[in-house]
């Protein structure tokens, strides 16, 4: 296979992964939020049509094949509906319009919280990840992760005042973690095939591992129901989808940052059609103080930021939710029980290792070139 190279220099500060799909995305390129872009003056052509926009707390980069620029607009603004619904009404623990909101209200209940199909979906699969990766996976943190308040951390801003937690404010938090203490029962939201959520008192879901993962399931459908889009890339902060092919038909190209220089790219993902692609990595989210770094994955035993021998984790898989949930749980596993767990999913995994070496499934080696 013919691998293209281009500069990768940076698009977006704080994402993952930077998306070359589309020829002329580039350093200084890329909208600011919320503008929108045409197709470089080409008149209606069938793209490529580009938005960049905030959305789940992130920048959200698409990019879109389609015949006319009013047909790429449509998609951009049903897309960003899309992805604030998705946190308003279905993930976010702090809206007290979402569904997540009102299951973790209801932890300690005799009654449980009837669940719609689709999160009963979503918590039945972080549950087998939970057993698989032997706990290290965990969507019960909602009360770690409030102590540290994580969803409030940039990549490297500096935050005024901020503290880690004691080990006894720590301790005390983990008693109401675990996802070994909630139960998923039948009769969940009448007619949809949802399932009952019974959680512990104090206990809280806590999905940011797989948010972005959701969301590129949730893209993915909807692009199914426009034919007239006929190739995409989506970018979601530490998550990309690809979709279809461009009008050229030459492959996507996708850029894994490099942890050690976020404004570089360790090499290019050159794929073909659709695909989800996300990574996990220590420089994503954190703060600092007193010269130590606090990032945003947690080991579920100690409720501590994960002491890992990695720095990033790259997945690769056609399913969303599972890949942004693999990506989390490698980066706490590491290599070799990383690796192992990737494979039972079907999924390739890249690791960027604390010494500089990358360690990557052969799937993985086929459309990968080192920059
Ligand atoms: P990601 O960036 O996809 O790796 O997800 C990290 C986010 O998942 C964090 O910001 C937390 O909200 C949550 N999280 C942290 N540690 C864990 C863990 N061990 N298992 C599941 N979710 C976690
Ligand atoms: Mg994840």
């Amino acid at each position: 296979m013919k691998h293209f190279f281009r500069t990768l220099a940076s698009v977006l500060t704080a994402t993952a992964l930077l998306c070359c799909g589309c020829a002329d995305m580039g350093a200084g390129k890329a909208a600011q939020p919320g503008a929108q872009e045409g197709n470089g003056g080409h008149g209606d052509s069938a793209g490529p049509w580009r938005h960049t926009d905030t959305a789940m707390g992130t920048v959200v980069q698409m990019t879109v094949y389609t015949e006319r620029q009013e047909e790429a607009e449509t998609f951009f603004g049903q897309a960003m509906e899309l992805l604030a619904g998705l946190e308003r009404e279905e993930i976010s623990w702090r809206l007290d319009t979402s569904e997540v909101c009102r299951a973790n209200e209801s932890a300690g209940s005799a009654q449980g919280f009837p669940l719609s199909g689709e999160l009963s979906a979503l918590l039945s699969d972080c549950l087998e990840l939970w057993e698989r990766s032997e706990g290290a996976f965990d969507v019960t943190l909602g009360a770690v992760t409030r102590l540290w308040n994580i969803d409030q951390w940039a990549a490297g801003e500096a935050l005024e005042d901020f503290s880690p937690p004691s080990e006894e404010l720590l301790a005390q938090a983990l008693e109401h973690c675990g996802s070994g203490r909630l139960r998923l029962a039948e009769e969940g939201a009448a007619g949809d095939g949802g399932l009952r959520l019974y959680m512990p008192e104090g206990m809280g879901l806590d999905l940011g591992a797989v948010g972005k993962g959701l969301a590129m399931e949730k893209a993915l459908a909807l692009l199914a129901d426009r034919p007239d889009v006929t190739g995409a890339v989506i970018s979601l902060g530490g998550s990309i989808l690809t979709y279809g092919s461009k009008t050229e038909g030459a492959p996507w190209r996708v850029g894994i940052v490099d942890p050690f220089d976020t404004s570089d790219s360790i090499g290019i993902l050159t794929l073909e059609g659709q695909w989800c692609i996300s990574t996990s990595g220590d420089y994503e989210r954190y703060v600092e103080a007193d010269g130590v770094r606090y990032h945003h994955i947690l080991d579920p035993e100690t409720g501590a930021p994960a002491a890992s021998d990695v720095r990033g984790v790259t997945i690769l898989m056609k399913d969303g939710l599972l890949c942004d949930g693999l990506s989390t749980a490698c980066y706490i596993l590491g290599p070799e029980k990383g690796m192992d767990l990737a494979r039972q999913y079907g999924a390739e995994a890249l690791f960027v290792m604390a010494d500089g070496d990358i360690v990557m499934s052969e799937g993985m080696k086929q459309c990968f070139t080192e920059q």
